[in-house]
């Protein structure tokens, strides 16, 4: 059984790779999504090796908060735990019961272990490789065993209307080397390619299912500019009226701008790009490779090609000010992107994961307080304490909002007050123009959250 905990809203790759290497070696592969379905006791009972998939921070938490339960109803099983954020959280996943913990291309590892689970050769600890960056034949994705793709996040657009979304992947790992970035513990500057046909195939398996727009979920589109080129160009000649959004860096965006109109005219609607700050110094501390006016030169770059730009923000880092907070509100302002930014965005606090490369950072270890297991990270408090006291005011006011169904305008109004009430600066009027809605996907993009009570209620 392959489970996945959280996964943004979208109908996992990481599941249905797997299934498809699982189910060509003859294994009877089901799939849970606790996302959207409970933990079914009868299939538990049965299986013989229960793998999560944990591809995200917020995922980890629930698969920990799960492992107990799942324990307790696959009593005879294997428990493996699988995906970028595994080797990071061994340690614990293994006083969890977990006996195998897999990450980077892990489809070979899973049938080897499948292989020896049924022979009746008891694994005696993990014997695969705990990361592995081997080259891998990708398989067409079997979806069969997920969720209709409708029960997923869909695409809105600016009128408010919807329509299905499917959710592909052209590669996986990055070749950068971000230092607060998951990827890069895991893939160390290396990816991986799934051929132009495979993702096609998958594609068209999910057109076929409505899905009217794909989200490439791959780390950066433009990792191999070639490849995603390729790619859009691929999804376009085959289904002219499919939308597409992907999510390209920065630098990439800046270095390949000659792609970004045909990009377009192949139907990419908007670009999710992992700004992360404005500030050149806390830039220069991830190792981003990009400047705070990189930021603007993005923005006028996409526009200009008629793409949407949906920036990603870690707001809050231990050398994030008041000040800076402040501009970053600002800059978003002038840019006129308050509607390109979902709330949740401007309350993301720095996660520090064991493994994490800013830990390689002179002097930073010794900043942070002792690694804690219920938050899976080294937690920090800055050292002016009104920043902490205004992130946990912007998140407790975002949670409202949201519950209150208020625009995106509004939650920004709310945090532009708090913002200055905390700085004791008048917080100044906004402009009537700070930007008009983009398209989105009705759940937003972001790497770490506390898993909320409705995440933590399917077991
Ligand atoms: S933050 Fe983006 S560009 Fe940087 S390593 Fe991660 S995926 Fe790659």
């Amino acid at each position: 059984m392959l489970v996945n905990a959280y996964e943004l809203g979208r109908q996992p790759f990481a599941l249905a790779q797997p299934a498809a290497w699982l189910e060509r070696a003859g294994f009877a592969v089901s799939c849970l999504d606790l996302s959207l379905q409970k933990l079914d006791a009868e299939v538990l009972r049965e299986a013989g090796l229960v793998a999560i998939y944990v591809g995200m921070h917020t995922a980890t938490r629930i698969a920990v908060e799960a492992l107990p339960r799942v324990r307790q109803l696959a009593p005879n099983a294997h428990l493996c735990v699988y995906g970028l954020y595994a080797p990071m959280n061994a340690t614990l996943l293994r006083t969890l019961g977990v006996e195998t913990v897999l990450g980077g291309e892990v489809e070979p590892a899973l049938v080897d272990l499948a292989r020896r689970l049924r022979s009746g050769d008891s694994p005696g600890g993990q014997r695969e490789p705990i990361v592995s960056l081997e080259r891998i034949a990708f398989e067409v994705p079997d979806r069969t065993a997920l969720p209709k793709l409708v029960r997923y996040a869909h695409l809105v657009l600016t009128d408010g209307s919807t329509r299905v979304a499917g959710f592909a992947e052209g590669s996986r790992g990055c070749k950068h080397l971000c230092r607060h970035c998951p990827i890069v513990p895991v893939y160390q500057g290396k990816f991986r390619v799934v051929p132009v046909e495979t993702v096609l195939a998958d594609i068209r398996q999910q057109v076929a299912e409505g899905a009217a727009h794909i989200s490439f979920g791959d780390p950066d589109f433009l990792n191999g500019p070639r490849h995603g080129l390729r790619l859009a160009r691929a999804l376009h000649d085959a289904f002219p009226g499919v939308t597409f959004d992907a999510t390209i860096k920065i630098q990439h965006l800046i270095e390949h701008r000659d792609l970004l109109t045909e990009l377009r005219a192949s139907g990419c609607l908007f670009v999710t790009s992992a700004v992360e700050a404005v500030d050149d110094e806390i830039l220069r501390l991830l190792g981003k490779n990009h400047g705070s006016r990189d930021f603007d030169r993005a923005v006028a770059l996409t526009r200009a090609a008629g793409i949407a730009l949906a920036p990603t923000f870690v707001a809050f880092t231990p050398w994030t000010t008041l000040e800076g907070y402040i501009a970053l509100l600002e800059r978003l302002v002038a840019l006129r992107l308050v509607e390109s930014v979902p709330p949740v965005q401007l309350a993301i606090r720095l996660l520090v994961p064991e493994g994490s490369w800013l830990l390689r950072l002179p002097g930073f270890r010794a900043s942070l307080q002792a690694f804690d297991p219920a938050l899976l990270g080294y937690p920090w408090i800055h050292r002016d304490p009104r920043v902490d006291r205004l992130q946990q005011r912007v998140q407790a006011r975002i949670v409202e909002c949201e519950r209150e169904g208020l625009p995106r305008r509004a939650a920004f109004a709310a945090i532009w007050r708090m913002a200055h009430e905390a700085a004791a600066r008048p917080a100044p009027e906004l402009p009537d123009d700070v930007g008009a809605p983009i398209p989105h996907l009705s759940e937003p993009w972001y790497c770490c959250a506390e898993p909320t009570a409705q995440q933590l209620e399917s077991f």
